[in-house]
């Protein structure tokens, strides 16, 4: 079922995106060789819970953190260990939500460790293009399949894949909301979009095949082929103006 929100809670979810945001610029600030995952999902579990909100994630299915921090070829859901020790080349994804007010905000960047390669780049330049091109389809009267299309096609035009088993997701009084939203499909077809609806729109693009497999952990996503994976997110409320990011920065 998809909640659609009031303005009321559309305007609480607008600081739980801020604090989402901040929380996430201050993390992927902190990214520099020789730090640790675990040492960045402290300064976001910080400063979340020093704007009096709850780090979404923490405990979440058991989640043991208040990040995921995904490495080179961890596509989501990496767990930020002490033992995950940043080098210069990778590249980094951080996803972090907030929960204010009884509300939630979620969202997702790919930060360069130091200096990259271009190939890497590359594929964080494309991911998150197509990130804002999924967005621009969130208006009212189009279609979820419109907004996984355009992710998909500008993504594939550049020999790269998308991820099948996650997708985005409706956001609201619960992390995950109805409706999945696929960075995949075809345009006119799936949910109609209408305004009051709030999604998280977040590509999973790996360089190499589509193909993922979860590890013994029971979280941590990886490409099956090794290949690089980014992964970017927004929280995007669809108003009759069109679509809203909630995770802005100020
Ligand atoms: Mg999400």
């Amino acid at each position: 079922m998809i909640v659609l929100k009031t303005s009321r809670e559309l305007s609480i979810m607008r600081k739980a995106g801020k604090i989402s945001q901040t929380a996430l610029r201050l993390a992927g600030e902190a990214v520099e060789p020789g730090v640790s995952a675990w040492e960045i999902d402290k300064i976001a579990r910080n400063y979340i819970e020093s704007m009096g909100a709850i780090p979404s994630f923490l405990n979440y299915d058991g989640f043991p953190a208040s990040t995921c921090i995904s490495v080179n070829n961890v596509v989501i859901h990496g767990i930020p260990k002490k033992s995950v020790i940043l080098k210069k080349g990778d590249i980094v994804g951080i996803d972090v939500g907030a929960c204010y007010q009884g509300f939630h905000g979620d969202n997702a960047w790919t930060f360069p460790c130091g200096e990259i390669s271009a190939e890497a780049q590359a594929l964080l330049e494309a991911t998150e293009q197509s990130l804002f091109l999924g967005i621009q389809q969130a208006r009212p009267g189009n279609r979820l399949g419109d907004i996984g299309h355009a992710v998909q096609e500008y993504v594939e035009a550049r020999s790269y894949s998308v991820v099948r088993e996650f997708s985005g997701h409706g956001v609201g009084a619960k992390l995950h909301e109805d409706p999945s939203v696929p960075n995949y499909g075809t345009p006119g077809r799936g949910v109609r979009l209408t305004a009051g609806m709030v999604i998280a729109i977040e590509p999973m693009i790996n360089q190499g095949r589509k193909e993922i497999q979860v590890l013994d952990d029971g979280w941590t996503v990886v490409t099956k082929d090794g290949s690089l994976s980014a992964h970017f997110e927004h929280t995007v409320a669809i108003t009759p103006e069109g679509p809203v990011i909630l995770t802005l920065p100020e």
